[in-house]
Formats: structure tokens, sequence, C-alpha cells
């Protein structure tokens, strides 16, 4: 406790305060200077209190001197910071000045939208679909599918966090809520939280307008399982993530478990804090690949018969064939001819699906890259790849080089310069060059014409 005369002391607590502030900035002083207590100041020694262990090595390790030089500049006799680790149910019974002392809601806060929390409300924010009995299970995706299980049939934390990443549509929010139905029929009394970064920080900026930074707090103090989406939202928003960081470090450090997902891996997040990155890769990273075609197979094969309808076998093989961006798109397109199946009362054929989804099968038209060109074209020509990108003028190189050049101006949309470059950064008027000659040959020369035509078809295929 404070001594009662010493309000000289609170005082300069309160100076103290303002100057962090001042010279950290609101974001830093918020997350790790304010949940900071006095305790009181005895025979030289300054004792404050923090809410957990990984605060208090923080904010020794970053603040601990500025505090020292601080506190000798009010108090002459100050020789020792000592910080002592208390919850904050202990402080808010605590004789501490400020208004924030007592403002430590016990009950949590009311929870957003897509938040969800295990209490009555939660099942119907979760997607009742996004089970893992309807996961199919693929070369793909079997490391996420596999640790995702792990998490939810765990007893102990198995690693934390666990960080899921991979495109769009490629199940990781289906495997999340996977993870918090299974838990939920396992163990009712688990409480579990699921909601987007989004979300995330929608909840943590209203929290700053109104004051409520606790209460923001508070709601995840007692998770036992926390699990944030699409993280690279938090992206290039800093105040948002030290919030985060500061959530996620709490919770690790009292051994609960955290599930991520985002479209990169931790590495390859741009606008994300370091100490953030390295924290992230910490637990298990498990990417999901895109889709094969045996996946596309099997997805649309339990979808079909979830659906009820009878797809025939030709039409399934060729979606799978043909829709391969990501598993969202392959469901729509299933939807999308069972629908009309079922409208016009006509057995769904290739010639059907091909009508009824034109749109979605131009978009899914097969992307070919210019590595992919300047491989086939190497191993046709038999020379090696990396002549593509030399400055070797010999013919034997330079003419199946123009041809690769040829066929990335024909079969792919990108501009010369771009093509130039992915050639060992050439300039565009090269490659305008090159389409020109091989335009020309092509019309006096049978063989490669040939040669062209053949890797056309191998390419497009
Ligand atoms: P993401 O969160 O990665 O963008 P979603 O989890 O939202 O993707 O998945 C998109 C859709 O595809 C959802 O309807 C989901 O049920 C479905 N889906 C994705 N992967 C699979 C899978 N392996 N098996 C069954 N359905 C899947
Ligand atoms: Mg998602």
């Amino acid at each position: 406790m404070l001594d009662r005369d010493d309000s000289a002391v609170q005082a300069q607590w309160a100076r103290i305060r303002g100057r962090l502030r001042e010279e950290f900035g609101e974001a830093a002083f918020r997350t790790w200077l304010k949940p900071v207590t006095l305790k009181d100041v005895r025979g030289g020694v300054v004792r404050l209190a923090v809410p957990t262990k990984f605060m208090r090595e923080w904010v020794e390790t970053n603040y601990l001197d500025r505090l020292r030089v601080l506190w000798t500049g009010e108090n002459g006799n100050v020789r020792t910071i000592d910080i002592a680790i208390e919850s904050a149910l202990a402080r808010a019974g605590a004789a501490e000045p400020g208004p924030e002392a007592t403002a430590a809601p016990v009950e949590p806060a009311e929870t957003g939208d897509e938040m969800v929390v295990d209490r009555g409300d939660f099942a119907g924010r979760l997607d009742p679909r996004f089970t893992f009995e309807n996961f199919v299970v693929g070369k793909p995706n079997e490391l996420a599918h596999a640790a995702a299980r792990r998490v939810a049939e765990a007893t102990t934390v198995p690693f934390n966090p666990l960080f899921l990443y991979g495109g769009v549509g490629l199940g990781k929010t289906h495997l999340m809520h996977a993870i918090a139905w299974h838990v939920r029929r396992r163990e009712p009394s688990k409480r579990v939280i699921y909601l987007s970064a989004e979300k995330f920080m929608f909840q943590f900026v209203k929290a700053v307008r109104f004051k409520d930074t606790m209460a923001f707090k508070e709601q995840f103090r007692s998770v036992d399982l926390l699990m944030i989406d699409d993280v690279q939202f938090l992206c290039g928003k800093d105040s948002t993530q030290e919030e985060f960081f500061y959530t996620f470090n709490a919770l690790v450090d009292q051994n609960r478990q955290i599930v991520i997902s985002a479209d990169k891996s931790p590495s390859d997040l741009e606008g994300l804090e370091e100490r953030m990155r390295s924290r992230l890769g910490w637990g298990l990273v498990a990417d999901i690949h895109p889709t094969t075609y045996e996946l596309r197979l099997g997805i649309l094969q339990t979808k079909a018969e979830q659906l009820g309808v009878a797809v025939p076998g030709k039409v399934v093989e060729f979606l799978a064939h043909k829709i391969t961006s990501n598993v969202r798109e392959l469901e729509g397109a299933l939807n999308r001819i069972s629908a009309h199946a079922s409208l016009v009362g006509r057995p769904i054929t290739i010639e059907t699906a091909q009508e009824v989804l034109h749109d979605l099968l131009r978009a899914n038209d097969r992307r070919i890259t210019i590595e992919e060109i300047q491989k086939r074209v190497a191993e046709h020509f038999s020379i090696r790849m990396a002549d593509m990108h030399s400055a070797r003028r010999a013919r034997a190189v330079a003419r199946p080089r123009q041809v690769a050049m040829y066929l990335c101006k024909q079969l792919t949309p990108r501009s010369l310069p771009e093509i130039g470059r992915k050639f060992g950064g050439r300039d565009h008027t090269t490659v305008m060059h090159a389409v020109r000659k091989i335009e020309e040959l092509r019309a006096s020369d049978p063989n490669l014409s040939e040669d062209i035509e053949l890797l056309r078809r191998m390419l497009e295929t």
C-alpha cells in the first residue's frame, strides 16, 4: 500500500507516467505501461506490479532503465525498481490511485458479431458444415488437418501457436471451426473464442474509443482456446498488432492454446513487426497447398453425395479438371449445376455444365507461367534452363530462347518488358525482335512450326 501521507509519491508517479506516455507514444504506453501499477516506495525501492510474467519481462527489458532515470529525477533517494506480478483481480481490490485502478470487470465484455465464446451463443456463430467429418483430406492439406485434429483432441497444448496458412478458399476457416466444434462437443466447459483479425481490430479500436481496454483484455483472460482468422489483416496496423501481441503472450504464458490463420507464412507476411513474426513461427506452421486433381475429385464426390445429387463421373472429372482455383469455387460450381438440373429437370451432362459454368470456366482457364514455358522449351530443345537467362548468343541456345519468348507473348498476359526481365533482364525490344523473328521463321520453316505447335499443346493441357 502507499503510505497515506505519500500523496507526493502519487504525484511523482503521475508525472512519470505522463513522461512515459510522451516518450513512447500512446500505443506502447497503453499496451505496456498503463497496466503497470505502483505499490509503494520505501527505503529507496520503488515497487511496481504488472499482471503477467511476460509483461514483467517486457517492461524490464524495454522500459526499466527509463523508469529508473525518471524515478531518480523525481526522488533522489530511489535506488532500485522492483517489478512484481500481480493479477488484475488482486489489483482491483488494492488501494491504487487513478480511475483505472478499480476498473477490472470480471464479467467478460459483450461479444461481437463474429466472435464465438463458449456460452449460449456459441453455436450460432460457427458454420455447422465446417466440421472434421466434412473435411476431405488429401496431400495438399494433410499436415494442416492432422495438426488441427491434434489441437482439437489434445489434453495438453501440443504446440503453440498452430499457424495455418494458405491461399483463399483452401479450408483454413473450415479447419478452425472444426476445432471449435470438436472441443465444444468433447469438453463443453472449455472456453473457446474464434474471431477474425478484422473483428479483433474492430473491437480493440472500439475499446480504446470508449476507454474500456481493461474489459477488452478481460474477455480474453480466461480463454482456453483462442483462434484468430486471417491475421494478415493486422499487417501495418501497429497499435492493434501490439494489443494482439500482448494478448497472445499473456495466453501463451498461461499455457492456453492459440490457433492463427493467414494467407502467407509468418516470414512472408509483410508489415508485421519482427518480434511478432518470430513469435508466430514458434509453434507449428502448417501450410495448405493448392488443391490437386485427386483432392478436387474427392471433394466433389463428397459434396455431391451430401447434396444428394447424382453427378455423372464424367462431369465430376470435368469439373475437377477445369476448376482449379480453390475449393470455394469448386463448391459453387457444383451447387450451380445441381440447382440448374433440378430447375430445368434435365440430367447433368458435360455440355450443360459447360453452359451453366461458362464464366467460372473462363476464369479458371489454366494460367501458364513464363517459368513453365522456359522449362518446356529448354527440355524440348535439350538446352539448360540457365540458358534462358544467360547472355550466350550461339544459335543453338539463342533460337530456343526466342521460341520461349514468342510463346510467352502468345500464351501469357505478360508485357514485353515483363517477359524481358524473366529472360535474364533483357530489354523489351529484344523480346519484340524475338517475336517477329519467330513469326517470320514459322512461315518458312515447317519443322519449327511443328515444334511450336507441339509445345503449345503440351503447355495448354
Ligand atoms: P479459407 O478460410 O482458407 O479461405 P474456407 O475454410 O472458407 O477457406 O473454405 C472455403 C470453402 O471450401 C468452405 O465452404 C469449405 O467448407 C470448403 N472446403 C475447403 N477445403 C475443404 C476440404 N478439404 N474438404 C471439404 N470442404 C472444404
Ligand atoms: Mg477464411
